[in-house]
């Protein structure tokens, strides 16, 4: 406070005690009659008026003490009307204590006005002026009086605040002193017509008390209503931003700051960590800090992890771990433990707030409900956060796993083609070998006999044939999985055509029994006859050469759900269960003993399954390992046949 604002509220201070003193050593000698139940009824008044106080501009509070002065300076000596509004004010203040200047200010610059306006009021006639009987300018006048009731505290009140903020008179009293003077003129002119009923009626004096206690109540609830609409509002903000964030850090600075100040009239709140490591950092917002409390503060949380509600001030009794620099300050303080959830508490919330003017010396329960709310908001984003790293962590390690099983297939993709590559050169090297020596011997005229050079040129066109397959299959691999083939589909009469194959492979394969059982009628497909000969080729070849010489190959053939369903049965070496779906993958051979004896790329039953997929089919096995195996074909009917066989079936 400066010393010209000192001086200001001296001199005011002075003058209205010096008014006061005079005044009230002249009221005997009021010229007017006033009576001392109207005089009671407007001391009561005057303070419930202080309490029923409204902002009228944000910041900017006016109350309905004025009605009660205005009638005072109507109807009573100025030196009693003075009395009265000085002693609303002083009352006021032992709910809501205020500084010792600031208090001796208010109660004086009220003084003022109000001696003003009843010196004015005297000046005009008084309760004459006032009484049923009194002319058209009373109203008039009535607004004169509340006129210079405002103007003199608002102009006492504008010079403090001008001294105060460094502000400009003129620019302080535009912008909100305005504002609050045409409220109190309205009030003073509402208070000027209770003292022009008050006169004619002064014995119904007591009966105003009824609607002003109303009134009061009212004001009470709305307050109340508004705090917690407040409250609301506050604990709303403050569980978006917690929400919209999972670290603590961000979260924990939202709850400490965020409305919390504004909203709960806080000095200050601070959530501080508990125990070790700590999960989260200190978070402190305030207007004045106070480390030592708080450190006290949080030693009783650790102690006892319970709720803290303390009044500290002078007169107080207030528990000894309260620190000495402390204890003479006016202070509400609040402390809520959270986490205690999850074993014991993590962290404190402790909320404190200096008690001075228009702040209440207490928390009371819904401020208590609000920081329990912002602990319990505290808990769960420390929760949450728990939450996210244990979710992260398992999805790193889901992803190390995912990441090593994929290392493993490519290991096992390169291991197979490896090994690929080493039986197709050795495939490859093996007809070759034996084409170059009958080639060798041909050309150095070793070979002589018409019988022998016939049986070199059978080994040289079966191993040519041996490399073409090979070679063939390899570049089916290539271009079906280049998307490369095109099919020639055509209607095929499966019977026929099923029977051309197992004979033309019975005759190729003396080795074994190739016979066909094929279910009657069967159905035609839609079939690229080359490309479904490829197949049974392989399947057929395959028969032969995974068993022994003499025993039995069937094709057989029937109508299977919708489908035409073809099979080569066997009674080879069979295959493991475990290498039944393996086996249709490109380079895969079979793990079993018996496999490992016949030669072979692992490419022909890989291009089997392609080109029967080209024609919306499918391919499997059923095998018994030593006992034989039967693979399967399936291709969808071609679509007129599809009636045709059904009713077959039926017949
Ligand atoms: P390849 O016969 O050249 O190895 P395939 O793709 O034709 O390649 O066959 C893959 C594997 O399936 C073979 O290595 C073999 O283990 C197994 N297999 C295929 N047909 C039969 C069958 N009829 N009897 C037993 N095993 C078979």
């Amino acid at each position: 406070m400066g010393p010209l604002l000192k001086l200001y509220i001296a001199l005011v201070v002075a003058n209205a005690v010096l008014l006061l003193g005079h005044d009230l050593s002249v009221v005997a000698q009021w010229p007017y009659a006033w009576s001392a139940g109207v005089t009671i009824a407007l001391i009561v008044l005057s303070a419930i008026g202080d309490h029923l106080h409204f902002e009228v501009r944000r910041g900017w509070y006016t109350n309905a003490s004025a009605v009660a002065h205005i009638a005072a300076a109507f109807l009573l000596p100025p030196g009693l009307a003075m009395a009265i509004a000085a002693l609303g004010v002083g009352l006021r203040a032992l709910r809501h204590p205020l500084a010792p200047p600031k208090l001796a200010f208010n109660v004086a610059s009220i003084t003022l006005a109000v001696g003003a306006a009843a010196h004015l009021a005297t000046r005009f006639g008084g309760p004459d002026r006032v009484s049923p009987g009194g002319s058209w300018t009373d109203p008039l006048i009535a607004i004169v009086v509340s006129c210079s009731y405002c103007v003199v505290s608002a102009g006492l009140v504008a010079v403090v605040v001008a001294l105060d903020k460094r502000r400009p008179v003129w620019e302080v009293t535009r912008g909100n002193l305005s504002v609050q003077t045409m409220g109190e003129v309205g009030l003073g002119t509402v208070g000027a017509m209770l003292a022009a009923m008050l006169n004619s009626a002064p014995n119904w004096a007591p009966m105003l008390l009824v609607p002003a206690g109303l009134l009061y109540l009212a004001k009470q609830a709305m307050d109340r209503a508004d705090r917690r609409s407040r409250n609301m509002a506050v604990t709303s903000a403050v569980g978006r931003a917690v929400v919209g964030t999972l670290d603590p850090e961000r979260a924990f600075q939202a709850i400490a700051e965020g409305a919390v100040l504004e909203g709960l009239k806080l000095d200050g709140l601070a959530l501080v960590p508990m125990g070790s490591p700590p999960a989260f950092s200190e978070h402190v917002a305030c207007e004045v800090d106070r480390p030592a409390l708080r450190a006290a503060i949080l030693e009783q949380l650790v102690l006892e992890p319970r709720q803290i509600d303390l009044h500290i001030g002078p007169g107080r009794v207030v528990p000894t771990w309260v620190p000495e620099d402390v204890r003479c300050a006016r202070l509400a303080v609040a402390a809520i433990p959270f986490g205690a959830g999850y074993g014991r508490p993590v962290g404190g919330l402790i909320a404190w707030r200096e008690v001075n003017a228009g702040r209440a010396a207490f928390f009371d329960l819904d401020q208590m409900l609000v920081l329990k709310t912002l602990a319990d908001y505290a808990a769960v984003t420390l929760e949450t956060a728990r939450l996210a790293q244990e979710t992260a962590r398992l999805h790193r390690e889901a992803g190390q796993a995912e990441a090593r099983r994929e290392m493993e297939a490519l290991r096992e993709v390169a291991r197979l083609k490896d090994e690929f590559l080493g039986q197709v050169s050795h495939e490859l090297r093996t007809p070759l070998t034996i084409i170059h020596g009958y080639s060798e011997l041909m050309v150095d005229g070793m070979l002589t006999e018409p019988g022998t050079i016939r049986q070199s040129a059978d080994e040289i066109h079966t191993s040519s044939a041996l490399m073409l397959r090979l070679v063939d299959d390899l570049l089916d691999t290539s271009r079906l999985d280049a998307g490369r083939i095109e099919l020639k589909t055509d209607r095929l009469d499966l019977a026929t055509w099923l029977t051309r194959v197992a004979s033309g492979f019975g005759q190729a394969t003396p080795t074994h029994h190739v016979v066909a059982q094929l279910a009657a009628p069967l159905p035609s497909v839609m079939a690229d006859a080359d490309r479904l000969g490829q197949v049974m080729n392989n399947l057929l070849s395959n028969a032969a050469r995974y068993s022994a010489r003499g025993t039995e190959i069937r094709i057989s053939a029937a109508v299977v759900d919708e489908s035409v369903e073809i099979q080569v049965i066997d009674q080879g070496t069979g295959i493991a269960a475990e290498d039944c779906e393996r086996i249709f993958e490109k380079f895969y051979r079979g793990r079993h003993g018996a496999t490992l004896a016949v030669r072979g790329t692992g490419l022909g039953l890989a291009v089997a399954r392609q080109l029967v997929e080209a024609h919306a089919g499918s391919i499997g096995v059923r095998s018994t390992l030593g006992r034989g195996s039967a693979f399967w074909v399936r291709l969808p009917m071609a679509p007129a046949a599809k009636a045709g066989a059904s009713r077959a079936r039926v017949a």
